[in-house]
């Protein structure tokens, strides 16, 4: 299996390189060369299996000859052995055909576990394998650093530092990230907001001696890697509610569009997928492009689901490529309009394609909190702001004919004022993490400068 980049021009490589690389060099995403069906019976042969021997049976066509049969079944069920609840995403109904997947019950309590777990192992196993180390450098506004902490604590051949804003995330994703106590994990609390972090992670990537010398990797939602292991429960779901006999739509709470691309794979496996829905909160630059055809920033108003509050997208330029007939040079065209004028136009036949592939909604502020007091009021549910969105605007697409999906994204607990303020109710941690507000925390104060950045991890990083 070998993958492209969305812009055309950087060598193709192997699930191992690409995984390990990130970005291509042309600025590219990787995607698969050709995308792997699998049969009805196949599909169908998923029904009953454990998470694990589901998720290895969907996963291995696009892994080729970069790990064995047996290292990549023992990455995954590493990665999913410290997840809260037996079955890993559970689905739960809300209403006649409406169901929820619970995909909250990994250990940092959001979504991200499902990919983070399994490419903290998969990273190891290539690394030690080639004698080498990385240093993983992350910026964060909340949910990857956690994830990508946890992820990588204790893990022999990585070092892994996480900038995120000081003061500005929630006490539950501080302590997740500065509680862990092995020396080759470092929470740096910078002071400036998450753009000034993104931006001097950017800075250190730009600065290729940095880069060389400490072995600079990313791990960001734009890694293949976390896209594929996002594939699994979109299969697992639809077949317990009776895929590929029968048709199944999602609705997934979107950002950064890594997580319902992922559903366009499944899609394109051979998955009776009926409507793929993305659910925004009021930062809809991609529910104003489907609708209007112009892509286009106007910056990011904070809202009560901030893992969704993004100027740009950065996964939809793989769902671009396809909507170009995987015209690398156009893509590649439109990205730089976007760098030049913060904005293009979709062309006809591309808006299109999209269209017959997604459908859209947007929520506001008023309508995620009074999605939780009523999900709470009738069916006992309590949703996180981001699930909220995913179910408001999964009720205005219902068709009462196909089993709806929407997928639960964070567990309340993560966003405890905001689930208190709507519903009255304060959610509890998990009892495996009740102890986290008693734990020690490490992490280091550091200013918004490059230099300084730089040289404190030349100076953390292991040898
Ligand atoms: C990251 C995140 C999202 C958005 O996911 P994308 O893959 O970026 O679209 C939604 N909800 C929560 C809780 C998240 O952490």
């Amino acid at each position: 299996m070998r993958y492209v980049s969305t812009r055309g021009q950087a060598p193709t490589l192997g699930f191992g390189e690409a995984m390990l690389t990130g970005l291509a060099r042309d600025g590219g995403l990787y995607v698969p060369e050709t995308v792997p069906v699998l049969t009805a019976d196949e599909i169908a042969d998923l029904g009953g299996l454990s998470y694990e021997e589901a998720a290895f049976r969907v996963m291995r066509p696009f892994v080729g000859d970069a790990f064995t049969d047996a290292e990549f079944r023992a990455a995954i069920d590493a990665a999913y052995a410290g997840f809260g609840h037996t079955a890993r995403a559970p689905l739960v109904q809300l209403a006649p055909n409406h169901f929820l997947l619970e995909l909250f019950h990994g250990p940092t309590l959001a979504f991200k576990d499902f990919a983070m777990q399994l490419i903290g192992q998969l990273f190891q196993i290539a690394l030690a394998r080639d004698g080498k180390r990385v240093t993983i450098v992350g910026a964060t506004s909340g949910d990857t650093g956690s994830a990508a902490i946890e992820a990588f604590r204790g893990l022999a051949n990585v070092d892994v530092f996480i900038l995120f804003p000081h003061g500005r995330v929630s006490d539950v994703q501080r302590r997740q990230m500065t509680t862990p106590s092995e020396d080759n994990v470092h929470a740096l609390a910078l002071d400036g907001d998450f753009d000034d972090c993104q931006a001097r992670l950017k800075d250190m990537f730009n600065h290729f001696e940095f880069r060389d010398a400490v072995g600079l990797a990313g791990v960001n939602s734009i890694n293949w890697a976390r896209v594929l292991a996002q594939v699994v429960y979109y299969f697992t779901s639809a077949v317990s509610l009776g895929a590929p006999g029968r048709r199944v739509s999602f609705t997934v709470p979107t950002g950064n569009f890594g997580d319902i691309f992922a559903g366009t794979i499944a899609k394109r496996m051979g998955l009776p997928v009926d409507k793929l829905v993305i659910a925004t909160n009021q930062n809809d630059i991609l529910h104003r492009c489907l609708t209007t055809g112009r892509y286009e920033t106007t910056g990011v108003t904070p809202s009560i689901s901030p893992s969704m509050d993004i100027q740009v997208s950065s996964n939809f330029e793989r769902a671009l490529f396809d909507a170009y007939g995987r015209d690398g040079r156009a893509v590649a065209q439109l990205m730089d309009e976007m760098k030049a004028e913060g904005g293009f136009s979709v062309s006809q036949g591309a808006l299109q394609s999209l269209r017959d592939l997604y459908a859209s909604g947007h929520v506001s502020e008023e309508e995620t909190l009074a999605t939780i007091a009523r999900m709470r009021a009738t069916t006992g549910e309590l949703l996180c702001p981001h699930s909220a969105v995913g179910v408001a605007v999964a009720e205005a697409h219902r068709d009462p004919s196909v089993p709806m999906i929407t997928l639960a994204t964070a567990h309340p607990a993560k966003f405890p004022d905001a689930v208190e303020k709507a519903s009255g109710h304060r959610p509890p941690l998990p009892d495996r993490m009740a102890d986290l507000f008693s734990r020690p925390e490490r992490v280091t104060r550091v200013p918004n400068d490059l230099a300084a950045l730089e040289a404190l991890v030349h100076e953390r990083r292991r040898r």
